[in-house]
């Protein structure tokens, strides 16, 4: 007979990987279980650049399959969460004849994934009507890819997996997992928000903690594979400091990096920086350095709009889980793969992107499966099935 237990499974951490495990769980009628030990989405799933995209440098790297599946997904967030993730108009500088060659066929390319022709090209002259003060000369690039509301979207995918059944517990810390003789995990110890410690038994658990890996896998006593944050920065002003109607891209003069800024909510973003940040438990915070580099890209592509630190709303800054792939490599030249590791019922999973939180959870799912009830098929094809609707306040 088997023990008794309170989940079939634990999932660590409520940012957009966990939240989406919890779902991917839910619609498959398992019981779940999540804690999260700060707030809900208060990681890097609410300190990204809210993009969901299909990544188009990561094309420009080889990395097709990550792309291939980040359109789909793309396709999919915007099919499913109207309203909550919309379309975003990108125009990309263009380089010299070469490069302006090459990104020609990456967009031939990235349309034929993503299976839309979004692609174009716009002189100067045009520039000068839909971008005012932007300095493209040689012109820019069209595309697409969307946008979102990084926080909300996680709170949403949490909301659905409530629905289902999930039980969501903020403020809860895992603190120690717990194993048979075996080996094989089948409960944890936590810390709920009044302070108080309790327990949980369940069949198999999944860590969901980005950056913070490494630190859990401490706590856990397990060996994790190396990953290297990375602290990304963003710069948000007011729209009508800098009113774009659509989002533009370019490289950083100083070191050849794209950059962007976009309009977002009534706000303009821009972003970003990729810098190593060893120590995840280390709030993440814009450095004078970052913010400066990204004020000298602004005024390089919008000389004439004389926009200072002063004009700054706010910044923020969030840490990428990367994989550490040992090769002393840029930091922006690290890829940006997805971590699915299993052992004796503890699935790690770590890595990935916001735009690829579907394909990231089924994959932690069939991992942790050997320790579960036969998952059920969802009831639904549709992850969403009620749109982009609001959330209730409570949520
Ligand atoms: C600067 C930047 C820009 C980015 N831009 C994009 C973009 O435009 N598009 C895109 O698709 N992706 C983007 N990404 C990537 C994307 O944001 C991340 O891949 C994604 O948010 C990671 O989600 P996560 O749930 O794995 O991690 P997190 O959101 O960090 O969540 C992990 C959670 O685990 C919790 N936790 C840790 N330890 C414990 C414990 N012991 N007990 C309980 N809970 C614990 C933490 O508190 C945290 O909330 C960006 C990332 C950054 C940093």
């Amino acid at each position: 007979m088997s023990t008794p237990v309170d989940t079939d499974l634990l999932v660590i951490g409520g940012g957009i990987s966990g939240a989406g495990v919890a779902l991917a769980a839910a619609r498959r009628g398992l019981r779940v279980t999540l804690v999260e030990r700060d707030d809900f989405a208060s990681g890097a799933s609410s300190a990204s650049s809210k993009l969901v995209h299909g990544g188009l440098r990561y094309l420009a790297k080889g990395a097709v399959h990550l792309t291939a599946q980040s359109l789909r997904e793309r396709e999919r967030l915007l099919r499913e969460l109207p309203g909550l993730v919309q379309r975003l108009p990108f125009s990309l500088a263009a380089g010299g004849a070469a490069s302006r060659a090459s990104t020609a066929l990456g967009l031939r390319l990235y349309d034929a994934l993503a299976r839309r022709h979004a692609r174009g090209f716009d002189p100067a002259a045009t520039l000068a009507w839909t971008v005012p003060g932007w300095h493209a000369p040689q012109g820019a690039h069209r595309y697409d890819d969307a946008s979102t509301d990084d926080a909300r979207l996680t709170l949403r995918v949490l909301q659905e997996a409530r629905t289902l059944g999930a039980q969501l517990h903020n403020r809860t810390a895992l603190e120690a997992l717990t194993r048979d003789a075996q080996g094989q995990v089948n409960g944890a110890q936590l810390r709920g928000p009044d302070g108080k410690a309790w327990t949980l038994r369940c069949r198999a658990a999944v860590a969901a903690t980005g950056a913070h890996l490494a630190t859990l896998a401490d706590q856990v006593g397990l060996q994790a594979p190396k990953l290297r944050p990375l602290r990304g920065s963003h710069l948000l002003l007011p729209l009508w400091r800098l009113p774009l109607a659509r989002a533009v891209a370019w490289r950083h003069a100083r070191d050849g990096r794209p950059v962007f800024a976009y309009p977002w909510l009534g706000t303009l973003i821009v972003g970003t920086t990729d810098e190593d940040h060893p120590d995840p438990e280390r709030a993440p915070r814009i450095t004078a350095a970052e913010q400066a580099y990204l004020l000298d890209a602004l005024a390089q592509a919008f000389p004439r709009a004389g926009i200072q630190a002063r004009d700054l709303q706010c910044t923020w800054a969030g840490l990428r889980p990367v994989l550490d792939s040992g090769q002393g490599l840029a930091p922006s030249q690290e890829r940006r793969d997805t971590l699915v590791q299993a052992s004796q019922g503890l699935v790690l999973l770590s890595g990935g992107k916001l735009t690829t939180f579907i394909p990231m959870a089924e994959a932690a799912l069939r991992a942790a499966a050997p320790w579960l009830p036969p998952l059920r098929e969802p009831t639904h094809p549709a992850w969403f099935a009620g749109g982009g609707t609001p959330l209730p306040p409570e949520a």
